[in-house]
């Protein structure tokens, strides 16, 4: 594993990802790079989005993903390269009809849930009236928020906050939604509940790019995925290509006391012990059977998987080490 794996990059030449064709690029990032003083925070970046479908750019701290997220929406510009939306470069109305949940949220303080969601809307062109307070009801009962809309937003407690900064993001129902890590510091409920709602929203033909932190996020929601490590692309593709990127496969064993002894039969396999069961990396072609019959023929087996690595596993290999 390791190494750089990326998917032939496409501006237009017929020669893109595979499932270029099968869906129409709405986002397309062409190789754009950014330097705050000496620091290259962006190096030269390349990957599409289809309409319609999410995109999770993960990757550790301080990898690029915010100044890529902040170059898509136009809000800095890149050093070099491009950013098209349906073909042509960004400008600065087109950026604002997309949506942004930001790192660092900013909202009012003082004012009122549904006054700021009404503030926001009207910031981005949503007409005030019946329709748009019908539209806040429906989103505030949505994610949840109903017992907490008359209160001031500094009254909130932060995940709540993040809740309404995350509907700040997507009221004005924007084509593009670009969220930095809007599951962060929330609870299991309420990350279901706005993972729906992305998932909603996609399947309404809204592109979405978010950062994670995440794997288990990602691999749950996305369709695509960007691995960016100090500001360089390592991986890309759908979840199932960078799952099987690798070539490689997890054999995950448990046959109590005697998984060492099915182990050293099969001394080229790296195995590293997991608790309750072992797991060996293994090639795709390794004839896994054998490891069964030897551990069927010594215990009794209770785990045997074969799997390709998760995006957690990649993500650790491939960056080698963990937030
Ligand atoms: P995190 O996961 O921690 O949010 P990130 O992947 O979003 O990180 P960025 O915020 O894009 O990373 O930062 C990439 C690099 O660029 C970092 O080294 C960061 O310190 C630097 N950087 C980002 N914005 C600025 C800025 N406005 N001025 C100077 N340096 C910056």
């Amino acid at each position: 594993m390791g190494g750089v794996s990326r998917i032939t990059q496409h501006e237009g030449d017929g020669t893109g990802p595979p499932w270029v064709g099968r869906w129409d690029l709405v986002l397309e990032v062409a190789g754009v790079g950014k330097s705050f003083g000496d620091v290259q925070a962006v190096k030269g970046i390349s990957f599409q989005v289809p309409a319609g479908k999410i995109l999770g750019l993960v990757g550790p701290n301080g990898a690029g993903k915010t100044t890529t997220m902040r170059m898509i929406l136009n809000i800095i510009g890149p050093d070099r390269g491009r950013v098209l939306w349906q073909g042509r470069p960004v400008t600065l109305g087109v950026s604002r009809t997309f949506g942004y949940l930001p790192e660092e949220r900013g909202l009012y303080p003082r004012m009122t849930v549904r006054e700021e969601l009404r503030f926001f809307a009207q910031l981005h062109g949503v007409a005030d009236g019946r329709q748009l307070d019908r539209e806040i009801e429906r989103w505030i009962d949505r994610v949840a928020l109903t017992e907490h809309a008359s209160k001031r937003v500094d009254e909130l407690s932060k995940g709540n906050a993040q809740k309404v900064q995350f509907l700040v993001s997507l009221l004005h129902r924007p084509p593009l939604l670009v969220l930095d890590e809007p599951f962060a510091g929330l609870d299991p409920v309420n990350v279901r509940i706005l993972k729906d709602v992305v998932r909603e929203l996609a399947a309404g033909g809204t592109t979405v790019v978010f950062s994670s932190h995440r794997m288990d996020h990602v691999e749950e929601l996305c369709d695509l995925v960007c691995l960016i490590d100090r500001g360089e692309l390592r991986l890309e593709g759908t979840v199932d290509e960078v799952r099987q990127s690798t070539g490689e496969h997890l054999l995950r064993l448990e046959v109590p006391g005697h998984e060492e002894q099915v182990f050293s039969l099969f001394p080229e396999l790296q195995v590293t012990h997991r608790g309750t069961y072992w797991e060996a990396r293994i090639p795709r072609d390794f004839p896994t059977r054998r490891v069964l019959e030897e551990a069927l023929r010594l215990g009794e087996v209770r785990r045997f998987e074969v799997a390709p690595p998760s995006l957690e596993d990649i993500y650790v290999h491939t960056v080698g080490r963990v937030d």
